[in-house]
């Protein structure tokens, strides 16, 4: 595993590709890094923080532009999620009960690690995998889950 800082240096990043250093951009693009596979909602909240004033409509420009500059990955969920960890290839484990988002390495490690089964005259870039699954939480035998609706009642006291 490979050292990473908490947050990258987005305002180079940005310098790198000749785009504009805007404080929704610093923000939005740290907010991604600091929550992966975050929803639009989620990040803005997270975004808020650095830049109060910033709207979800410029969140969705944001992370929009930085996904076209490949500083951001889109997973099409629904909602769609966004990332930092781009260039990699990786996948996607979801739990369809508590929607848990695990990244796993891609087996065959080079994109695209898939070809579908006639080329369609389309050089392949990229193929998203997603698995889908029930996590080890979700599966664990009655998992002390305090429900207040469904305590016993006329519980005794002591
Ligand atoms: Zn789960
Ligand atoms: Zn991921
Ligand atoms: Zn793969």
């Amino acid at each position: 595993m490979t050292t990473t800082q908490p947050f990258a240096d987005w305002p180079s990043h940005l310098r790198a590709l000749g785009k504009r250093v805007t404080r929704q951009r610093v923000a939005v693009l740290q907010a991604v890094d600091a929550h992966p596979h975050a929803t639009a909602e989620r990040i803005h909240t997270a975004a808020r923080e650095l830049v109060p004033d910033i709207t979800l409509q410029s969140v969705y420009i944001v992370l929009a532009d930085a996904t076209a500059w490949g500083l951001v990955r889109k997973l099409d969920d629904v909602p769609a999620r966004y990332e930092t960890r781009v260039g990699d290839n990786h996948h996607h484990l979801i739990c369809v009960q508590c929607g848990v988002i695990l990244d796993v390495d891609c087996v065959v490690g080079t994109p695209p690690c898939l070809h579908p089964p006639t080329g369609h005259g389309m050089e392949i870039l990229s193929a998203d995998i997603t698995f889908r699954g029930v996590c080890a939480d979700c599966r664990a035998p009655e998992s002390p889950r305090p429900d207040p609706e469904s305590q016993p009642t006329g519980g005794t006291h002591g």
